[in-house]
């Protein structure tokens, strides 16, 4: 069956890389952005030019990031987080790829940088201009006390949730670091990522490409099936405590 020959190939894979979507997130609670119901369904987003041209966007978005509107904080890592989380402590995974924002990979117990966040994290925030980082729970008393809208205190620039908005270029060193780690598995495990949205989707087939296998754990199928060596269409959580027991 599907998941003990996946267990097979993570236990023949001499370097295993994970990429994660919004999929292993939605197991924690957290809606899946893109899907009817999901945040861009109940707000608009608020585009990266918008945020810094325009105060009362600004406003906007730092009101929704300490009320926590779009759900992409608050939530615990579920068994698809864990199990990575021992896949990288054993040394199987050398480095976990993320499309989510969440920071529950870090939450789990990956080592911040052994996690690639394609589209930054929601959980802190950083300077636009010097790029310090700075605690939301910091800056949320300021907002809620004076409606302060957050600047750097070191170099007095504009201060923004540190991901990556609609509009915003793809951050650069993580996009390399994902790609140098694409080239160097011999395993690239995708979990609950639709694989549609590019240039993140590229990275599987990079990887295929240079010779590693491809495995994709999804609950529905996904583009690149057609290029997977195995398929597994089910919950993240479950497949993986399995895989990766505790
Ligand atoms: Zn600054």
């Amino acid at each position: 069956m599907s998941v003990s020959d996946l267990a097979r190939r993570i236990e023949a894979a001499r370097r295993v890389v994970v990429f994660t979507g919004a999929g292993i997130s939605t197991e924690s609670g957290i809606p899946d952005f893109r899907s009817p119901g999901g945040v861009w369904s109940r707000m608009k987003p608020i585009y990266f030019q918008e945020f810094v041209s325009d105060p009362e966007k600004r406003r906007e978005a730092w009101s929704r990031a300490f009320s926590g509107a779009a759900g992409w904080t608050g939530a615990s890592p579920n068994a698809g987080h864990f199990a990575v989380a021992r896949l990288v402590a054993s040394g199987k995974a050398a480095a976990v790829i993320t499309q989510n924002v969440d920071n529950l990979h870090q939450e789990s117990g990956v080592p911040a940088e052994q996690v690639i966040e394609l589209h930054g994290n929601a959980s802190y925030a950083t300077c636009l201009e010097c790029g310090e980082r700075h605690e939301l729970e910091a800056l949320k008393a300021g907002f809620e006390k004076a409606g302060e809208i957050p600047y750097c205190r070191r170099c007095g620039g504009l201060v923004k949730t540190a991901t990556i908005s609609f509009g915003q270029a793809m951050p650069e060193k993580p996009m390399n670091r994902a790609q140098a780690a694409s080239l160097d598995c011999d395993l690239f495990l995708v979990l609950g990522s639709s694989l549609v949205v590019y240039p993140a989707a590229g990275f599987p087939l990079i990887a295929k490409r240079n010779g590693a296998q491809l495995v994709i754990v999804n609950r529905e199928p996904t583009e690149l099936d057609v290029y997977a060596d195995l398929v597994v269409n089910a919950e993240i959580g479950p497949v993986m405590a399995t895989v990766a027991p505790a």
